[in-house]
């Protein structure tokens, strides 16, 4: 049997219908080849960073996967590209990003690719579902996922979307 790797995925929208492109980009993550989705948050509203642009939808995903880190990251670029996804603006309003966090504990840095992914440990939006499947996660670079999620901007929000469902307001 092949090896299996363990990876945390992030998943964005801010486009079209943001929620439909996050059900269907876990039912395309589950299609591919020798992977399982083994957790994943919910949905959070967040606020998105860069140009004005309406709120991103967001999750995290825990995979368990046969793909090397290569693989996955050109499968996952696959279905940004399914997606429509167009690269115009950094930061700008996307149909659907899919980054990888984390994969074994590898670390890597090169031109196509930056495990862990080099902006998460500044991103609540990120973290925050990434610390609802994984709450005593610590990241080997980084430190333990409570105290960079207290560190960032409170500002930032992050709504559970099942919070927002019951008529609560940010
Ligand atoms: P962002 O996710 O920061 O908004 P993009 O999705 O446009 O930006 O990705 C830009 C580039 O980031 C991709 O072409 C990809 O090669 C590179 N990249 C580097 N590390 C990662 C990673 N861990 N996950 C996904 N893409 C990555
Ligand atoms: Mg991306």
């Amino acid at each position: 049997m092949s090896q299996l790797f363990i990876s945390y995925i992030a998943l964005g929208s801010n486009l079209e219908d943001p929620i439909v492109h996050l059900n269907e980009a876990l039912l395309e993550i589950k299609a591919l080849p020798n992977t399982k989705i083994t957790q994943a948050s919910q949905f959070y509203r967040t606020k998105p960073i860069g140009p004005e642009q309406p709120d991103i939808i967001n999750a995290v995903i825990k995979v368990e996967t046969g793909l090397a880190p290569y693989d996955l990251l050109h499968a996952l670029q696959k279905i940004e590209l399914e997606h429509g996804r167009e690269r115009i603006i950094r930061f700008g309003a996307r149909t659907l990003d899919l980054d990888i966090l984390l994969f074994n504990d590898v670390q890597m840095n090169d031109a196509e690719l930056t495990i862990p992914h080099p902006r998460m440990q500044d991103r609540n939006f990120v973290l925050i579902p990434l610390k609802e499947i994984a709450p005593d996660l610590h990241l080997a670079p980084f430190g333990h996922i409570d105290d960079l999620i207290t560190r960032n901007d409170p500002e930032d929000y992050v709504i559970p979307l099942d919070f927002e469902a019951l008529g609560n307001k940010s």
